[in-house]
């Protein structure tokens, strides 16, 4: 180990721009097995990890699975990534590095950080490509749990529950299983394949999947309630905020999720909306999140004539991953920072042409130490805009149809659960963002996990 000396910081191959732009591929290849040991070998197996113990919300183990790759014992690694994780190859693509493990490396601080989430991903792909398997014991107890929500959070609590021996019966909604990992998050970060294959994993470990089946619509939570051994909720939280401004239940204005799930819809084959199209328009995105990223981005694929991000605050200040924003730039997105909406701008006939703007500056830090956002006074200017999207965060559902079970919700509606992941209900465990509100993948499968854990020990015991 130690190689960190010799060998800079390497990221996977990425596509070249213009040929990506004709696609929703991932952009990114594999590191191939000599360069992921390569890679690995920089690792200077700290005595006290905090990419493990601070930055990754899995705890997983990554100086040991960094220590097997380097020491060219794949399926060692392989195992040791699926241990702890419900989906590696699936959270070293999308987990925003800098701002979780590699964030934590000591190496971050002037070597530049181990690769750890492309070496996570290309241990599980090669793995995988190897004939390598995940254990799992096949149901071989009598008790059964229902998981409401097929998102990273229920995914996550399915998985650990089936390594256990228990089966399980999962309910979604849609028609698709996956949660956000299907229908929010673009197949340029994230082939919606890579997530298929999961589910074929563990329907293979004893997954009864029960789709297009709404919990508290098509069947009541009672019912699951009174048959099961356990239920977990997993409901994520995706009702997408506006703004607040003038025009904006313009019909030109579509929230993130909408488009998106719109174009996912399409390239899968499913019912679409023409209406959501952006081929040939003026597209502006308001927000500077992850979300706004994917949504820049798929509009540039889809043909839009021009893409512009509008975010209050500085490119400093952006809370999502820096890579995607680097992507967005590369890819011909034009950003507009120290900028705030103030309404949306229609013609004498209705239509949608611009969004007017006042130019911002930040200010002293508030209470929670972020600086505080001042408009500028006689900045205000009109973007000109065909489209805009509202990319600016998400709410909590009502989730009314947990009311007639007694399960509590803090005060901005999220799912109260105590540290264990249990709810007021005694068979009722929750997490993921209806617990957390919108967060990351990595965070609602570390929920997951924690009430699989939780609900194991409490029916097996
Ligand atoms: C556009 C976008 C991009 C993102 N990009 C990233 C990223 O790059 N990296 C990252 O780490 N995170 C990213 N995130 C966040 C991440 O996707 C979420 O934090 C994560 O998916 C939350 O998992 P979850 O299981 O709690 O909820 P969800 O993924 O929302 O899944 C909840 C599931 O429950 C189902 N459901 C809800 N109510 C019911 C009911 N009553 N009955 C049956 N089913 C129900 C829903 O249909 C859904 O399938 C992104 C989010 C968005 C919106
Ligand atoms: S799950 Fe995410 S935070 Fe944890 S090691 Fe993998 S990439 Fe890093």
């Amino acid at each position: 180990m130690q190689g960190f000396i010799t060998t800079t910081r390497e990221e996977p191959e990425k596509q070249d721009v213009n040929k990506r732009l004709q696609t929703f591929e991932e952009i990114y290849q594999f590191f191939n097995n000599r360069v992921v040991a390569r890679q690995a070998e920089r690792c200077v197996q700290c005595g006290d990890p905090f990419c493990t113990s601070i930055g990754c919300p899995l705890n997983n183990y990554i100086p040991q699975w960094l220590e097997a790759i380097a020491e060219r014992d794949l399926e060692k690694a392989f195992l040791l990534a699926n241990e702890t994780s419900p989906f590696p190859e699936i959270l070293g693509r999308i987990c925003p590095h800098n701002r979780v493990c590699e964030g934590a490396c000591t190496l971050d601080d002037g070597y530049g950080a181990i690769s750890i989430g492309a070496i996570e991903a290309s241990i599980t792909e090669l793995g995988f490509k190897a004939g390598y398997q995940i254990p799992f014991p096949g149901p071989e107890t009598d008790k059964k749990v229902a998981v409401v929500g097929s998102g990273p959070a229920g995914m996550s609590c399915a998985h650990f529950l089936l390594r256990a021996g228990i089966a399980v019966d999962m309910f979604e909604r849609s028609d698709q299983p996956g949660g956000l990992l299907t229908y929010g998050i673009p197949g340029f970060k994230l082939n919606k394949s890579t997530v298929q294959r999961r589910f074929q994993i563990m329907e293979k470990a004893g997954l009864t999947l029960h789709l297009n089946t709404g919990i508290g619509t098509d069947q009541p939570l009672e019912e699951l309630v009174a048959k099961y051994d356990a239920v977990f909720l997993g409901l994520g939280c995706t009702n997408g905020k506006r703004a607040g401004i003038p025009n904006e239940d313009h019909p030109q204005v579509f929230l993130a999720m909408e488009f998106l799930t719109n174009v996912q819809r399409r390239l899968t084959g499913l019912s679409w909306m023409e209406r959501f199209g952006v081929r040939g328009r003026r597209v502006v995105v308001v927000g500077g999140g992850d979300t706004a990223m994917d949504c820049v981005r798929t509009a540039v694929r889809e043909g839009a004539e021009s893409v512009v991000c509008l975010y209050r605050r500085d490119a400093a200040n952006m809370p999502g991953s820096a890579k995607e924003f680097h992507n967005a730039a590369e890819e011909g997105v034009n950003f507009m920072f120290t900028e705030a909406p103030k309404s949306i701008v229609l013609d004498d006939d209705g239509n949608l042409v611009g969004i007017d703007c006042v130019r911002t500056r930040l200010g002293d830090p508030d209470a929670t130490g972020r600086q505080r956002i001042e408009e500028i006074e006689g900045s205000d200017h009109c973007i000109q805009a065909d489209i805009v999207i509202m990319a600016l965060g998400f709410d909590h559902e009502p989730y009314n149809f947990l009311d007639a079970l007694g399960v509590e919700r803090e005060r901005w509606g999220n799912i109260r659960t105590a540290p264990d992941s249990s709810t007021s209900h005694p068979k009722i465990f929750a997490g993921g963002d209806c617990h957390r509100g919108a967060d990351l993948a990595v965070t609602a499968a570390a929920e997951g996990r924690r009430a699989a854990l939780t609900i194991i020990s409490k029916l097996l015991d």
